[in-house]
């Protein structure tokens, strides 16, 4: 991750100040953007004033500048800024994934809607331990269950695309994120994040086998959705 900037300089350096307003209200805090951040007393800053207003450079929304830091020092504060008006990534969108391993080969069977190609085969390992900065409670133990973890992609051209982004999303920690499990109800376990995978190869009985067509369109948008794109690979 590297030395993470200061929470300041990432707000300064993707907001453009606003100097006039317009008349509405700041989706974070909910106040008017021509009166002072509804987090003027939680957070403290030396440099942004709590009627500092500012506009995000790409997508152009506009919030305080105090709710923003507000927004960040409550997140895993990786230098990266997510717009919580239309979700736009800037910076490098980091998960707070837990250590653990990913492995991939290819298998000669082929998968349900996908006769014409071998399978990319995907494991993924991760064990219990202690929870840290970023997670919902640092110093507590999280379980890992159900691991390892076995997932299927079609092994063609788009599939092994798909395989190059899940490799970058993974050391980006994005696949996985220790919270409360839908499925089970348990807190404080490891539960898949925003990336959907294909965990029956041969079955659909959990709704997450094949064959399903729009699979790898739709988890190519999951993956750009986190920041995760073709760009990214050839950089
Ligand atoms: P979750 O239930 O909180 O769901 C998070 C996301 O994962 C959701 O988008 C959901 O649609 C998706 N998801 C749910 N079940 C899935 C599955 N079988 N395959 C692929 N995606 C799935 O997340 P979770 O608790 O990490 O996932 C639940 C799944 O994990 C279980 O169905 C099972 O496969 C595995 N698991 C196994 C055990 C075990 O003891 N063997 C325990 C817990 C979870
Ligand atoms: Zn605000
Ligand atoms: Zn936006």
């Amino acid at each position: 991750a590297g030395i993470a900037a200061e929470p300041e300089q990432v707000v300064k350096k993707y907001l453009e100040n606003v100097e006039k307003p317009l008349e509405e209200d700041c989706i974070i805090c909910m106040e008017p953007l021509n009166i002072a951040s509804g987090y003027s007393d939680a957070v403290e800053s030396k440099n942004i004033k709590p009627t500092a207003v500012g506009k995000l450079k790409k997508c152009a929304h506009t919030f305080h500048q105090l709710c923003m830091l507000a927004m960040y020092n409550n997140g895993n504060k990786d230098g990266s800024l997510q717009c919580p008006a239309c979700k736009t990534i800037y910076g490098e969108k980091t998960g707070t994934q837990p250590k653990g391993n990913m492995e991939f080969s290819s298998i000669p069977q082929s998968l349900p809607g996908h006769q014409d190609c071998a399978t990319i085969y995907i494991v993924y390992t991760i064990h219990p331990g202690t929870q840290g900065p970023g997670h919902p409670n640092p110093g507590k133990p999280y379980s890992a269950r159900g691991f390892p973890r076995h997932c299927y992609l079609p092994d063609n051209e788009k599939g092994r695309l798909v395989l190059e982004l899940l490799k970058l999303a993974w050391a980006r920690r994005l696949i996985f994120t220790i919270g409360v499990s839908s499925t089970t109800g348990e807190s404080d376990t490891v539960v898949w994040n925003e990336i959907h995978h294909k965990t029956e190869m041969n079955s659909n009985f959990s709704g997450h086998g094949y064959p399903d067509p729009n699979y790898l369109d739709n988890v190519i948008a999951e993956l750009a959705a986190q920041g995760v794109t073709e760009d990214c690979l050839k950089m």
